[in-house]
């Protein structure tokens, strides 16, 4: 990855906002191509939904949290990523549903795969995009500090409803049946707890449950997975739970679920923390892998809302981005 900031004369020919897989992916991908790209990201970390974090010496996943694929060109990536060091295989699935399809984990820990992806692009962290504006022959993108950056194309892969606020904000307008196409995308929340314990759980191995009924959809020991040295478990909540519970402070609805996963944890919680997906999987995903909003100057829209909820949906999407970004570009 190349983070110095770029020349605010430069126009580029294609701008990418968000570095989560989608993101990543369609940047390689347009840039293999010979077309310059520049990244920004809000987060302070590359990945997006692919998130890690520490506590002390305890390693979390805490938001994807396996990738699988049944696509070629991405299982392929996935394996240059092995090879790198940057994945390594966890499990062929987990307990009653092991089905012997590979699960893949970042090594060290999942942003590990986004460090990969992203390695040669020119990116900017911690810039947040207010605005996508037409100008000739192209856009100029606005960011929180004022700064405008300008392209020939844009794409678009915050999730849906946050792509969308950013067209708004720079008067763009689609057509009434594209703005109820993509306003009916909603997305599941997620209330994630990264708890720090005492000694092992009592998760059997390869490392994580689904438990069938209850506040908690998934609960997965780090150290198990072996992305952790200390005893270190994150638990996800379900839909219900978590937008029942969005407005209730955190720490006291992280409470309730580690106490619902007493049973599992087995041992004394020495700390945790607890982090909020507003945008966590979408529960409609589009028809298309990825949407051209403009064809002139060019304008895409992708992401996992596009060619399914899950890591390798993000991918799927990125890489038809990327397709779609160069045919127009050729034209024009
Ligand atoms: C709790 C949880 C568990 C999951 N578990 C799994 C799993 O086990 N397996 C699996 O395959 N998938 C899982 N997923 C889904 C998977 O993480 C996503 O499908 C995938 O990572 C989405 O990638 P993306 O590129 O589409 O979007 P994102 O990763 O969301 O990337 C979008 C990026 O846009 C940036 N952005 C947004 N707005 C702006 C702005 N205004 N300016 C600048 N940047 C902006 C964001 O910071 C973000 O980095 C899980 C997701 C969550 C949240």
């Amino acid at each position: 990855m190349n983070s110095n900031t770029p020349n605010h004369q430069t126009t580029f020919d294609v701008i990418i906002i968000g570095t989560g897989v989608s993101g990543l992916i369609a940047a390689g991908q347009i840039q293999r191509a010979g077309r310059s790209v520049f990244m920004l990201d809000k987060g302070r970390g590359l990945g997006g939904r692919l998130a890690s974090r520490r506590i002390g010496a305890a390693t979390f996943d805490h938001g994807a949290q396996f990738i699988t694929t049944r696509d070629a060109r991405f299982e392929a990536i996935l394996k240059q990523a092995a090879e790198a060091g940057m994945t390594a295989e966890w499990c062929q699935g987990f307990s009653a549903t092991a089905d012997g399809h590979t699960r893949w984990r970042g090594r060290p820990a999942m942003t590990a795969f986004a460090k990969h992806l992203a390695q040669g692009l020119t990116i900017q962290m911690e810039t947040q995009v207010v605005a996508v504006k037409p100008i000739d022959h192209g856009y100029s993108i606005e960011t929180t500090s004022g700064d405008h950056y300008t392209a020939l194309s844009i794409l678009l892969t915050p999730p849906v409803p946050q792509a969308l606020t950013l067209l708004a904000a720079g008067q763009i307008t689609l057509d009434t049946i594209m703005q109820s196409r993509l306003e009916a995308i909603q997305y599941e929340r997620c209330i994630a707890v990264m708890a720090v314990l005492d000694r092992p759980s009592s998760i059997p191995p390869p490392g994580a449950l689904l438990p069938p009924s209850g506040p908690i959809s998934w609960i997965a020991d780090n150290q198990l997975k072996g992305i952790s040295s200390e005893p270190a478990v994150t638990i996800h909540a379900n839909h219900e739970f978590s937008l029942a519970h969005w407005d209730v402070d955190r720490m006291q609805s992280g409470q309730l679920l580690l106490d619902a996963a007493k049973h599992w944890l087995g041992a004394e919680v020495l700390s945790y923390q607890v982090h909020g997906w507003r945008y966590s999987k979408p529960m409609q995903v589009d028809a298309d892998p990825c949407v051209l909003l403009q064809a002139s100057p060019p304008l895409v829209i992708a992401g996992d809302a596009f060619a399914g909820p899950r890591v390798e949906g993000a991918a799927l999407s990125g890489f038809a981005a990327a397709e779609t970004l160069l045919a127009q570009l050729s034209h024009s």
